[in-house]
């Protein structure tokens, strides 16, 4: 497997840091290569003053930038994540030297920032940053629609599950647990925010998705309802725009087969999350509904790494939790710095857990 990268003037501290991380990633099998044909990630060695990013030529590629912030200003998870944006990103680690004259890595405080609002921190270790990065950077994202007219005709107006999905995708943004972590609009220029939607997979109207279990008759077992990506939770339209048949998941290719109406929205993705749900459908049964929320419950179980969003790794470390749970058809999964998978029987059963145990924080952990 192999990795580039692109670099912007000279910073001893990120240079320093960069080299490390190569080292380590070169003793796991990589090689860095010029050819931009079948690259697996970017290390993107940019500035705290103007980041700028490396222009993917496919989504797959996973980008992580360096950079170092000598003088942090008072709001430095903003000033990270507003990096992160503006480097288009899938991961940046940003150095905070003790004292802006300090030249060593000791002594460092390294920063990590994800598209998915994950904000956390420890002190420099060349290899706890080699941990932290590598599950993001070797990851594989799943996330291509196929989008095929198959769609049996008693779906094409919807159904009693769509229905369901809509009113509860209302309740969810009620609940006020789909924010965007920043307002984007204010770090990026429209043509820098449609590439970032378009390597995010989003448009940025809020995070979170929700899906219902639809058993059709002439497709397999695990076909289901899923919100559309980036669409308003508080005003979904219906079969084929923002609720979209999911018939089944190509786990090797990472392509979901999304069966659409004949008067289908051409243009419309299902949630970047549908690797996740369709391998927890497939598995579990039992499970009817399943909810993605930026929020968190206590007392739950959490994902050791944490991986990006619609990526093949997620999909397998949250199913491989639930088989641990006592009831996988019923449980809360937490994805680490991120957010909450949760199973349930249907949507409302699920709302009626969340009942005062929701919490809007989700808690960071290095
Ligand atoms: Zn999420």
């Amino acid at each position: 497997m192999t990795y580039t990268t692109r670099t912007e003037g000279c910073d001893s501290l990120r240079d320093a840091l960069v080299s490390t991380l190569a080292g380590s990633f070169e003793q796991h099998g990589f090689r860095r290569s010029e050819d931009v044909n079948g690259l697996q990630f970017v290390l993107n060695l940019t500035n705290a003053a103007a980041p700028t990013p490396y222009r993917r030529r496919s989504q797959s590629v996973f980008v992580i930038s360096v950079l170092s912030i000598p003088g942090p200003p008072a709001d430095l998870r903003s000033f990270c994540y507003a990096s992160l944006v503006r480097s288009l990103s899938n991961l940046a680690v940003a150095i905070v030297p003790p004292r802006p004259d300090h030249r060593r890595l000791d002594g460092c405080e390294i920063y990590f920032t994800t598209p998915e609002a994950g904000f956390y921190h420890l002190p420099y270790e060349a290899n706890a940053v080699f941990e932290r990065v590598f599950p993001i950077a070797t990851a594989h994202y799943a996330t291509n629609n196929d989008l095929v007219p198959d769609l049996p005709e008693r779906y094409w107006h919807g159904s009693a599950a769509v229905e369901d999905v809509r009113r509860h995708g209302a309740v969810l943004d009620r609940m006020g647990v789909l924010p965007l972590p920043f307002p984007l609009d204010s770090v990026l220029s429209p043509d820098e925010l449609h590439h970032l939607y378009k390597i995010f997979g989003m448009t940025g109207l809020s995070y979170g998705n929700l899906s219902a279990r639809e058993r059709v008759s002439e497709f397999s077992n695990g076909s289901f309802w899923m919100t559309a990506r980036g669409c308003n939770k508080a005003r979904l339209q219906g079969a084929g725009r923002d609720v979209l048949m999911v018939r089944e998941f190509d786990f090797d290719r990472g392509i979901a087969h999304v069966s659409m109406p004949p008067e289908g929205e051409p243009r419309a993705r299902v949630s970047v999350d549908a690797v996740e749900h369709a391998l927890i459908y497939e598995t579990y049964p039992g499970v009817g509904a399943i909810v993605h929320v930026h929020a968190w419950m206590d007392d739950i179980v959490c994902t050791p790494q944490n991986f990006p969003c619609g990526t093949r790794e997620l999909a397998e470390e949250v199913s491989r939790l639930l088989d641990d749970t006592p009831d996988p058809s019923r449980a809360v999964i937490g994805l680490k710095n991120h957010g909450i998978t949760v199973t349930g029987p249907t949507l409302a059963d699920i709302f009626e857990r969340f009942q005062g145990r929701l919490k809007t924080t989700v808690p960071m952990f290095s």
